[in-house]
């Protein structure tokens, strides 16, 4: 097994729980970035000493994951075999809960080893490789899946790694279609899911909280969902007991979807209750801001990239100029719930952007609450691994 050697401080980071390799954890990073996807190495610190195995792949969380600090453990099939028992054990709430159909099974890093998750959505599964290494060892990690889980119906795989020519993104890996869209429940808000189709399916799976704190709190509330997506923080607020709606996405399908999304649930729109704007975000707020429309709950959750006709939106770099228009369009009394799922920005320089935002209105802003990932995505001890941020901000005058 090739050895490459790590920095100090990365030695002691992994040794404190990090688990996601970057290129300035090695010596030589040239040499680390050179290793072929799917590469496992031997890491060893300045005084040749090993300090743990690791797969290498580049991907957007970095350029390879560690797996042990024991010698003498292998990336073999008990290796594998005893993470995915561990976490579909860690899941036993979430299999007895009724009322949830959909989650994660196994989250990269979190459950033992990146570069691979797997959704559960009610007798499907959906395993999304990220390194060819995991991807290798298909055969055993399905025969793994289903024997602990002998009901499922058919499992679905999406490459998130380089393709080769011909090589296809999305495949049914075993057992049959799922119907399409397959209904699964989420505290029993229904979602419909496509699965095979697209790397998205319809649902978030890692806003579950999120979605039920709204519900909780938005009875009698005007709602904006923005990035809206299929709709799901709108539906959820409507399932709560919200009196209107606007969800705004620019893609054209959202429209259908969010349509869909409201039609599983008894709910109708597009409606005058419940709109569905198929327009651009940066557009709306021009809108809102020109009709001085203010809203009780402002949602936003953008990509952590995006390029339209008419703006490019970064996430790391413009978010806090978002968020001062979104404040602005609470109303008094009113909610302003902001996410983002940049690995690359961490919870206390987001923090910062939004408070900083806030500050500078002229209205009156209190930070609530935050949201991070929930139980069912486990995350290692790196900043990058717990990506998912969420500001909850009350708006008093
Ligand atoms: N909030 C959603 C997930 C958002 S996914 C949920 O709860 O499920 C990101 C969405 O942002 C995509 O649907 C994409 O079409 C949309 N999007 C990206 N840039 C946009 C823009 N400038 N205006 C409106 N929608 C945009």
């Amino acid at each position: 097994m090739r050895k490459l050697q790590i920095t100090d401080r990365a030695a002691s980071r992994i040794k404190a729980g990090q688990r996601l390799l970057q290129s300035y954890d090695f010596d030589q990073p040239a040499a680390a970035m050179g290793q072929a996807e799917g590469k496992l190495v031997q890491l060893h610190d300045s005084h040749h000493q090993f300090v743990a195995k690791a797969l290498m792949g580049q991907q957007n969380k970095g350029l390879g994951w560690v797996f042990t600090l024991d010698p003498d453990i292998q990336f073999d099939h008990d290796f594998i075999d005893n993470i995915i028992e561990d976490a579909i054990q860690a899941r036993a709430g979430l299999f007895e809960d009724q009322t949830t159909t959909a989650f994660r099974l196994y989250n990269g890093e979190g459950d033992g080893l990146g570069g691979m998750t797997i959704d559960y959505y009610q007798d499907y599964l959906l395993i999304t490789w990220y390194t060819r290494a995991f991807y290798s060892q298909r055969d055993w990690v399905l025969q793994v899946l289903t024997h602990y889980l002998p009901q499922t119906l058919g499992v679905y795989e999406t490459k998130r790694f380089e393709l080769e020519e011909g090589e296809k993104a999305m495949a049914l890996l075993y057992g049959q279609e799922a119907p399409q869209p397959l209904l699964v429940k989420e505290n029993n808000q229904v979602m419909a899911v496509y699965l095979g189709q697209d790397w998205m399916t319809g649902v978030f799976l890692d806003q579950r909280e999120v979605r039920a704190f709204i519900r909780s709190q938005a009875a009698g509330s005007k709602v904006l969902n923005l990035f809206s997506y299929t709709g799901a923080f709108s539906v959820a607020a409507a399932l709560g007991g919200a009196t209107a709606t606007v969800s705004v996405d620019v893609a054209t399908r959202s429209l259908e979807r969010t349509a869909e999304q409201f039609a599983v649930n008894g709910l109708s729109a597009p409606s005058d209750q419940h709109q569905i704007r198929v327009m651009d975000v940066f557009d709306y707020i021009q809108y809102a801001k020109r009709h001085e429309l203010t809203y009780d709950w402002v949602i936003c959750d953008p990509p952590s990239f995006a390029r339209t006709k008419d703006y490019l939106f970064r996430a790391d770099k413009d978010y806090q100029a978002l968020a001062s228009d979104l404040l602005s369009l609470t109303g008094p009394g009113g909610f302003c719930v902001l996410s983002t799922n940049h690995a690359g920005i961490d919870k206390d320089s987001f923090k910062d952007q939004i408070q900083a935002a806030a500050d500078a209105l002229p209205g009156h802003y209190y930070f609530m609450q935050s949201f991070k990932l929930g139980t069912d995505f486990p995350t290692s001890k790196d900043p990058m691994s717990q990506y998912l941020k969420v500001l909850v901000y009350y708006r008093a005058q």
